[in-house]
């Protein structure tokens, strides 16, 4: 029952938590830019924690260093499902302009599943925050995924008060 009433309210106060995989901090000053009245995030009820167990977006910035990767994917794999990971700034999408450095990996998405990408160097509070409303959507969809287990088995009919699971998708 608890979790049903979590799951309604997940869209109008998700928790983000924000990492900094290797940033030179520009993309950092932004979010926290984003987060201050001027451009108040809040007001979409996300807010800031460093749970990851108590989060449901991943908003990560810089590229991927060899010494950040690890706590990249740990972090990753704390969070409790339905997620949505945001990458901020070039650097965290492709690279940017440590690409090919021998001490930077080529973008987050060789470690973990990316949903959003948010280009430039650093983005801007506006770009920022168009990207979280898009990870908004995107994790209530998914929640809907969960909530609806029937959509994953494909339509379900009855034969003689019975459900007819030959015609279930995977069936045989
Ligand atoms: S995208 Fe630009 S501002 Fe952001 S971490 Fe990379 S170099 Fe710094």
């Amino acid at each position: 029952m608890i979790q049903e009433f979590l799951k309604k309210f997940r869209k109008k106060s998700p928790w983000l938590l924000h990492y900094n995989a290797g940033s030179c901090n520009g993309c950092d000053i932004e979010i926290l830019a984003c987060l201050a009245p001027k451009y108040d995030l809040e007001r979409l009820g996300v807010r800031n924690t460093g749970n990851p167990k108590q989060s449901d977006i991943f908003l990560v910035t810089g590229p991927v260093t060899m010494r950040s990767r690890e706590r990249l994917v740990e972090l990753y794999t704390q969070m409790p499902e339905p997620k949505v990971v945001v990458a901020c700034g070039s650097c965290t999408c492709t690279g940017g302009v440590f690409r090919g450095m021998y001490n930077a990996e080529d973008g987050i998405d060789r470690y973990i599943p990316v949903d959003v990408y948010i280009g430039g160097c650093a983005p801007h509070p506006e770009q920022i925050i168009d990207g979280i409303v898009k990870a908004l959507e995107i994790l209530e969809t998914k929640t809907k995924e969960i909530e609806q287990p029937k959509k994953l088995m494909g339509k379900i009919t009855e034969n003689d008060g019975q459900t007819d699971k030959t015609k279930m998708a995977g069936s045989l």
